[in-house]
């Protein structure tokens, strides 16, 4: 069975045929850690994600130093963890240079006072304490007002996007089942115990149940949903601090500055992070929410606004605008402040639903080990089946391909060189893939493009165009304005490789359509 979307009534079928281990719900990277620890003990694991993978929490690019001040044995775990990251995912983990801006006078809680402690001085090599001369000389079009003080730190940054799908994609590999676009809407019981699921597609409204000895409830803020739906005796709510945050994509001309941006201000609790990504700008602004406000933040032009406006008081040169924004995007987080608490918690319901609400990201690996050991133990328990223990500890998941050596044709537009590293493809599947772009007739479309739609048609199981555009736009470009004759092709490809119908393709083209205008990269 395939990660991707093609043929969907089939695989939906064959998932109603099966019977699993474990469904869990949710595809951010709590589920993916957990599909791939259970497939690697040996179970028969499916995830199921109602929307398109890793597109809520677990979408916002991250900056690993956010961490409260650890203790000894957390700061030696956080450590370990990081390292095992960029052992495995040495393309996804990347250092990245911030000017810390935050007020000379009052604030202590500052990105280097955070990360001070965190991480020994050989991971943050670039980390100095700038004089405003030095800052002036290097970065002149900051203009930065006189109660600032700077600071260059050098922060791991992560792209969770791009690690839950490698984590998806890997547990797939091994065996996992993987479907998108199907939300749970209620439980099946035998014996008062959940024994599977019903599945609402998000496409066309059909159901379907599919049936298992067990299941994970791993949809984050959503969380309460399901852990209160299969609770038949105590009807407990989890509860949690909520966070809001906002994030918005800046044309990457729009804005002159050499790194990442920090600032810290006296009016605003977190630091409003500037991070250079590929073609974009990313702009961050995260703040908790109170009783009886939206939890959603608002990614409207007054917010945007709202904002600059905290960056222009530390920095009155940053002349971006509303226009220069692509794509804003509201996420609702967890409030980071409780995960010493609740680190390893899970909640389990007396139907045997297991709840968890994730930890931080760099915590996931371990978080669904100990899980995993819950639900093994279980099984073991209810039938006397043993199951390997978690060889997640030891496993690569994906090889570095930072040592293959492209042969690049000088002829090739360099953005097809571009996706190429981004999707971290091996010399044999760039061959496959030109083949494959050289047999369709494709022809106005240009090859980059063409390249990452069958990738990520293939491997990321989209079905929404906006949804490939967002991921698209994230991770490799769409920064030249696309044409009409591109657009076009982009529908026919689509409904010739998901088979739309017509209905299916007027509707997601009015949806494209629109969205592109709005972000104006329709030319
Ligand atoms: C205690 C704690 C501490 C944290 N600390 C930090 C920190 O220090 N720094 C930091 O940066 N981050 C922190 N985080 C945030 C953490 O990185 C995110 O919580 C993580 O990305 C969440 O991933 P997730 O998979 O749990 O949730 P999500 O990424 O939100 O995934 C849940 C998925 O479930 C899906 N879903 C929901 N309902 C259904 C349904 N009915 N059917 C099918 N699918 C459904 C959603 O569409 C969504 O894709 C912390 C979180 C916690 C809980």
């Amino acid at each position: 069975m395939a990660i991707s979307n093609q043929n969907r009534e089939e695989l939906i079928r064959q998932l109603a045929k099966t019977h699993y281990d474990v469904i869990i719900v949710g595809g951010g990277i709590t589920g993916a850690r957990l599909l791939y620890d259970l497939q690697s003990r040996g179970m028969r694991v499916l995830l199921v994600e109602k929307n398109d993978f890793a597109n809520n929490q677990s979408s916002q690019f991250e900056v690993i130093a956010e961490q409260e001040q650890l203790s000894g044995k957390e700061k030696k775990r956080f450590t370990q963890e990081l390292q095992y990251l960029e052992r495995n995912l040495p393309t996804r983990t990347n250092f990245m240079t911030f000017l810390n801006i935050h007020n000379r006078y009052g604030v202590t809680d500052s990105l280097t006072d955070r990360i001070k402690g965190t991480f020994k001085p050989r991971l943050h090599p670039t980390s100095k304490v700038l004089s405003r001369k030095e800052v002036v000389a290097e970065h002149p079009h900051l203009e930065l007002t006189d109660d600032v003080k700077i600071e260059q730190v050098s922060v791991p940054v992560i792209d969770p996007v791009r690690i839950t799908l490698d984590i998806l994609k890997s547990a797939h590999e091994m065996g996992a089942d993987v479907i998108n676009y199907q939300k749970v809407t209620d439980f099946i019981y035998q014996d008062q115990m959940i024994r599977g699921v019903r599945l609402e597609d998000q496409m066309t409204g059909e159901e379907a149940v599919i049936q298992s000895r067990m299941v994970i409830n791993a949809t984050g803020r959503d969380i309460n949903e399901l852990h209160q739906l299969a609770t038949f005796t105590n009807k407990n709510f989890i509860h949690f601090l909520s966070m809001r945050s906002g994030q918005w994509m800046i044309k990457k001309e729009a804005l002159t500055l050499g790194c990442a941006l920090s600032i810290q201000g006296d009016l605003q609790m977190y630091p409003i992070t500037l991070v250079p990504m590929e073609n974009v700008w990313v702009l961050t602004v995260k703040e908790p929410f109170h009783m009886g406000e939206s939890a959603k933040y608002s990614t409207s032009e007054s917010m945007f606004n709202r904002a600059l406006d905290l960056i222009t008081h530390r920095c009155p040169a940053f002349n971006v605008t509303y226009q220069d924004v692509f794509e804003g995007k509201s996420i609702n987080q967890i409030d980071f402040s409780h995960h010493q608490k609740i680190a390893n918690d899970m909640y389990v319901t007396d139907t045997g639903l297991i709840s968890t609400l994730g930890v931080p990201f760099i915590y996931a690996r371990s978080h669904a080990e100990n899980i995993g050991d819950v639900v093994s133990k279980r099984f073991k328990k209810e039938a006397g089946i043993l199951y390997q223990t978690s060889e997640t500890k030891t496993r690569m998941i994906q090889k570095d391909i930072s040592g293959t050596k492209l042969e690049i044709n000088e002829q090739k537009d360099p953005r097809f060189w571009s996706v190429v590293d981004q999707l971290g493809l091996s010399l044999n599947e760039i061959n496959k893939y030109q083949a494959k772009i050289n047999q369709t007739a494709m022809t106005s479309m240009p090859e980059y493009l063409s390249l990452a739609l069958l990738y990520t048609l293939e491997h990321e199981g989209i079905y929404k165009p906006t949804d490939f555009l967002f991921r698209r736009l994230r991770l490799v470009m769409v920064n030249t304005p696309l044409s009409l004759e591109e657009i076009d092709e982009l529908f026919a490809f689509f409904t010739y490789h998901l088979a739309w119908t017509k209905e299916e393709r007027s509707y997601y083209e009015r949806d494209c359509r629109f969205w592109l205008k709005q972000l104006q990269v329709i030319q």
